[in-house]
């Protein structure tokens, strides 16, 4: 019955994916893949040539584009989009056409890198709804949208009103869904958390890898026993070996690493073998060296994305800051999905509160990024130097509102406690660490 009304509401929004879905599902083989991404990658290119004043220049340096026909040989001739040029180059990466599509905003949070605005749209939501349908039923395989399921994310909605408000209770409802809010981690929730898993009973939990292995650690500390799901998907940060395995002898199930971006969504996915599918019908994926040549397999090299599917803003040979490692052709699992068999750069530093918990750092992510949204700040890190003493760090775009300020701090002790000293430095620029790595949050708490 649920499922019934929710497909009704689905279809009525105009949000089915059932189309996208079976577009993928289409895919039998390699040699169908190439002709999708043949297909698509034309398709984006020639929209772009025509309707994104960034991209034109180049295009005819290179004559990707002659007589309208695409040249895809010359495609990886097309220069790095990075970080820095995405930021330079925001208003002329716009397709002149964004205002038709369904758009909205998004910023980069998480990961490495330069934080940034940009616009995607309902036809790019759609593909990355389709493909993370398409790597839970036909890889992970469990029918996400129907089974029960815990989601152990992040949502300032509850942790700032108490509540996440009755039209998300009722549209949870409707999904079979449970939030646990893993921007509050202390013992008392912890604990509760637990109860909560224990009596719900539910067939998939999906959350951060962090806060995943910030309730196993808790468990074990307490002897405390959690129902096993079926399965459980992590995401967000990087998955490290010791995590995985705190997770998986906690819950008594495997754990499936995802990975995804803001800027492109949907990425790829862990298979039962351990290797990680690429969902190239969504973004066109390349691992390349430090001369741009494309890695062989076992070989570490930069991850660059063409994502298929966002018109209104391409992004095309994307660098997204991350590293990856080739994986073989063919996988165990039978799946025909390239894989990729590590990947690293994702993280950011939990804080510690005096009482032992942990603050994720998305958790700061998430709340700062709302003042680069507004174009009040250009780049931010945040330091815990004690237990009860952040550092803010950011460079000023157009200036930092007094109400913002006292806004976020009020929020910051919310979360750390009321006693919490929030001191603000305004800077020019903000080093990259040692590694060569961009760190939104750093703990000097050990
Ligand atoms: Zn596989």
């Amino acid at each position: 019955m649920k499922k019934s009304i929710r497909n009704f509401i689905l279809w009525l929004k105009g949000d089915s994916v059932n189309k996208e879905y079976q577009k993928i599902k289409q895919i039998k083989n390699e040699n169908d893949l190439l002709n999708f991404h043949e297909q698509y990658l034309k398709k984006l290119i020639l929209h772009t040539y025509y309707n994104v004043s960034y991209y034109q220049d180049i295009f005819n340096k290179i004559g990707i584009v002659e007589n309208e026909k695409v040249n895809l040989e010359k495609f990886h001739e097309i220069p790095i989009l990075t970080k820095e040029l995405l930021m330079k180059h925001q208003k002329e990466l716009l397709s002149k056409d964004y205002m038709n599509r369904r758009w909205y905003r998004n910023y980069s949070g998480g990961s490495t890198g330069e934080p940034t605005m940009f616009i995607q749209d309902k036809n790019y939501k759609k593909w990355y709804t389709a493909s993370e349908k398409y790597y839970y039923q036909d890889i992970v395989d469990i029918d996400e949208s129907n089974v029960k399921k815990i989601y152990l994310w992040g949502s300032p909605q509850d942790l700032f009103k108490g509540s996440i408000g009755l039209k998300n209770k009722i549209s949870n409802w409707f999904k079979n869904t449970l939030i646990l809010n893993s921007f509050k981690m202390d013992q008392n929730n912890l604990l509760s958390y637990i109860k909560t898993i224990n009596t719900y009973k539910p067939d998939l939990i999906r959350g951060y890898a962090d806060s995943l292995y910030e309730l196993a650690k808790f468990s074990e500390i307490k002897n405390l026993n959690i129902y096993k799901p079926k399965k459980i998907v992590s995401s967000a940060e990087t998955l490290t070996t010791e995590k995985r395995e705190k997770i998986e002898t906690a819950f008594g199930t495997k754990v499936y690493d995802s990975y995804g971006s803001r800027e492109t969504a949907s990425i790829a996915g862990e298979c039962k073998y351990g290797l990680i599918h690429i969902f190239s019908f969504n973004n066109f994926l390349e691992i390349i060296d430090r001369n741009n040549n494309p890695v062989i397999e076992g070989q570490e090299g930069r991850i660059i994305v063409t994502n298929l599917h966002n018109y209104s803003m391409p992004f095309i040979r994307y660098e997204l800051g991350d590293l990856g490692v080739l994986g073989p052709k063919k996988c165990i699992c039978g799946n025909f999905l390239p894989c990729i068999k590590r990947i690293s750069g994702r993280f950011e530093e939990q804080f510690i509160k005096k009482d032992g918990s942990i603050v994720i750092g998305y958790f700061f992510v998430h709340l700062i990024g709302v003042l680069l949204n507004k174009g009040y700040i250009k780049k931010f890190q945040i330091i815990q130097e004690d237990f009860d003493r952040i550092r803010i760090i950011t460079v000023l775009d157009k200036g930092l509102p007094e109400f913002e300020k006292n806004e976020i701090e009020k929020k910051i002790r919310v979360q750390m406690g009321s006693d919490c000293k929030i001191i603000w430095d305004f800077v020019d620029t903000i080093q990259n660490t040692l590694s060569g790595k961009y760190l939104y949050t750093q703990s000097l708490v050990k």
